[in-house]
């Protein structure tokens, strides 16, 4: 496992090294790579979040819910068929959690803290309230456990969600044609984040679009640019402001918090 970990890290610094360039040199907006002033709650929400998961899912080690599953019919099948099993049964727990985010007023009250930003760049890739991400991996981990798969498979399926999450971020000019039908892309994802919400209801699924297209949230719009991402909702712009927004929402919306609207 040690090794699996250094090589995830090490490929996953060359990544975002990569997107880091590209974002420079060939970014899909150049005015997204102005400051909105967010640099700080970005990597707080980040390191947060990094820190409470990982914190998390070393408990469920400890106390034997999440180990070695390896005795299972699953997990004898070849390591890449275990990887997409776990992809797409995961996605079933993904997409109801993320959906419930946007349609139940209560959960969207922490979410809206990751789509309050105005720009889509690698840096708020993890901009998310920490009862957000821990709702995703509670809602993902019973199924990923329920399918069976090997502890490599779910370092994988892991893996390629950290991966496919900085992709969909960054602010990099490509054009992903058909793996918009199978992936998660910048493509997708940034009209999850339009300002409008018939735009943004859709493209729930976090690695793959499985869901969305069978349950009619799919949304693609080949050469089509978006204009305005965002949320009508206050959000205020410091780091502990937002993590107290679940808790004082209508003070918040009606002004009467001393927040400063993003
Ligand atoms: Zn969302
Ligand atoms: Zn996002």
């Amino acid at each position: 496992m040690g090794h699996e970990v250094l090589y995830f890290n090490l490929s996953y610094t060359w990544i975002v090294g990569w997107l880091f360039l590209f974002e420079a040199r060939l970014p899909y907006k150049t005015i997204w790579r102005r400051s909105d002033g967010q640099l700080g709650p970005d990597l707080g929400h980040t390191i947060l979040n990094k820190g409470l998961v990982q914190l998390f899912i070393v408990q469920l080690i400890a106390l034997g819910i999440v180990g070695a599953n390896n005795n299972s019919q699953a997990a004898m099948l070849p390591l890449p068929l275990q990887v997409v099993i776990g992809l797409v049964i995961s996605e079933i727990g993904l997409y109801c959690a993320h959906r419930l985010a946007h349609e139940w007023p209560l959960l969207w009250r922490c979410h809206a803290v990751h789509h309050s930003v105005k720009k889509l760049w690698l840096v708020n890739t993890g901009r998310f309230h920490f009862i957000d991400s821990l709702a995703s991996v509670l809602a993902s981990i019973p199924f990923l456990l329920l399918s069976g798969i090997s502890m490599d498979a779910i370092v994988w399926v892991s893996a390629i969600t950290a991966y496919i999450g900085i992709l969909t971020h960054c602010n990099v000019d490509m054009e992903c044609g058909w793996l918009n039908y199978v992936f998660n892309t910048p493509n997708l994802h940034r009209w999850h984040h339009s300002t409008d919400r018939n735009e943004g209801d859709n493209n729930y699924g976090e690695n793959l679009m499985l869901w969305d297209i069978l349950l009619g949230t799919f949304l693609y719009k080949p050469g089509c640019d978006i204009t305005d991402i965002g949320i009508a909702d206050k959000m205020p712009a410091s780091f502990i402001a937002q993590l107290a927004v679940p808790f004082r929402w209508n003070r918040v919306q009606l002004g009467a918090a001393p927040a400063t609207e993003q």
